[in-house]
């Protein structure tokens, strides 16, 4: 190793620099720099990505794959150099296995109806975490109660932490899938997904994450992890809104229907009988999202520039110094307090409401969310009705931190 390459990965960066990448960051709110701190709801978007968008519709912009003619073929190159981006983003052998949906709630509905119908029959069991998303429990809820599927719940303990243990116990012959997230939306919780995968292989099942509140925060090498299936959202990734990955490893998706009928997926039809066009054409019913897609494009080369290396050691300085100076706001409980997490900062405060703490800070410019983040089972198992979370992002600033801390004291001067 380089001298260089041992110098601590914060060192150098920069985030002044980043933060200028992204017009927004500039505006006010209230008459206040806007401090924004709801990342993992919606993150924004840097000039490179407006950019790529507005290009392609100022220059490059025909339906994809069904041109005749030449200017046609420009859109679907660009269209095409995006799957190959995500491809290599996620290190995917192939880019057959990248199939582009609308958002993460697309990309898991697709395994849900196309796995979930096409492959199992009742008796068989998907496994969820205590901490999914509203978008990894409902389309297995469905399922249940279409099809009779066992659907079952992997515990997690009172400080956030995934229970590998109790989890392996769940396992059995009947399992067929385990979807789990990779990363809570909440709690920030990371889940050991390696040993995840390793323990529903030896059983046999299938293996999915939801990569929507990880992709951001840190590299993910699904070959690496051996994972069946692996989901992101684009709008959290610095990416348009309206784009969302599907990964699967080809022999799956290979075994699998199609979810939707329509344009673009088949191969020929007749009313006699169809036959499905070649992955990932097969999941890609219709016009796709294009534009989206050539965003999305833009912006996993926007954070694989940075290096998601740096990005990650960024966040966990500002994740280190929001646990130490929101310890100082009196009645502060932090909620999710696992030893591997992202730089999401969930919390309760003594007599205020977690929408009352939003609104009287959101006087301050700093946007945080409150409520119950798309993941009601998870406040029940926190006993709370809802928490405030501030989560951060890679142009995120210790002062924005100090900004949050010193606007969370004003409502223990009106609550307090
Ligand atoms: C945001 C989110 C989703 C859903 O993403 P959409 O873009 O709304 O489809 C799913 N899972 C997790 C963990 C999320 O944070």
């Amino acid at each position: 190793m380089s001298a260089e390459a041992a110098l601590p990965l914060t060192n150098d960066y920069d985030v002044d620099a980043l933060r200028a990448d992204f017009p927004i960051l500039s505006e006010t709110v209230r008459g206040k720099p806007l401090c924004f701190l709801d990342n993992g709801a919606s993150a924004q978007k840097p000039q490179a990505v407006i950019d790529a968008v507005r290009y392609s519709y100022e220059h490059c912009y025909a339906n994809v794959h069904r041109g005749a003619y030449d200017f046609s073929e420009r859109t679907t190159a660009a269209y095409e150099a995006a799957r190959e981006k995500t491809r290599a983003f996620l290190n995917a052998s192939s880019e057959r296995e990248i199939i582009f949906t609308g958002n993460a709630t697309g990309a898991i509905n697709l395994v849900a109806y196309s796995f979930g119908r096409g492959l199992m029959k009742a008796g068989d069991e998907v496994i969820i975490s205590d901490m999914e998303h509203h978008s990894n429990i409902v389309p297995w809820q469905i399922l249940r109660d279409e099809l009779g599927i066992v659907l079952t719940i992997a515990p997690i303990s009172d400080d956030g932490a995934f229970l590998i243990d109790e989890f392996e116990k769940l396992l059995s012959p009947k399992t067929k899938l385990v979807a789990i997230t990779h990363v809570s939306n909440v709690l920030g919780t990371v889940t050991p997904a390696k040993r995840i995968v390793d323990a529903a292989h030896a059983v046999g099942a299938k293996v999915m994450f939801d990569g929507s509140q990880a992709v951001m925060h840190m590299a993910v090498d699904v070959q690496a992890l051996d994972c069946d299936f692996y989901v992101f959202t684009g709008h959290k990734l610095y990416g348009p809104s309206g784009i969302g990955v599907l990964y699967g490893k080809e022999a799956v998706l290979d075994m699998m229907p199609p979810f939707m009928g329509g344009g673009d997926m088949i191969a020929q039809v007749t009313y006699a009988k169809t036959t499905w066009a070649e992955l990932p054409a097969k999941f890609e019913a219709g016009t796709p999202p294009m534009v989206q897609a050539i965003g999305l494009g833009a912006a996993i080369d926007y954070v694989s520039s940075i290096g998601l290396d740096r990005i990650a050691a960024h966040e966990r300085d500002l994740l280190s110094y929001a646990m130490q100076r929101l310890s100082a706001v009196k009645g502060l409980n932090f909620i999710g307090t696992a030893p591997d997490k992202t730089a999401v900062v969930s919390f309760t405060m003594d007599g205020a409401h977690p929408h009352d703490v939003a609104t009287i800070i959101d006087q301050e410019g700093v946007a945080i969310r409150a409520g119950h983040h798309c993941a009601e089972p998870l406040m029940v198992r926190m006993g709370v009705g809802g928490t405030a979370r501030a989560s951060m992002g890679l142009y995120n600033t210790r002062a924005e931190i100090d900004t949050l801390g010193n606007a969370l004291e004003k409502v223990n001067a009106i609550f307090g």
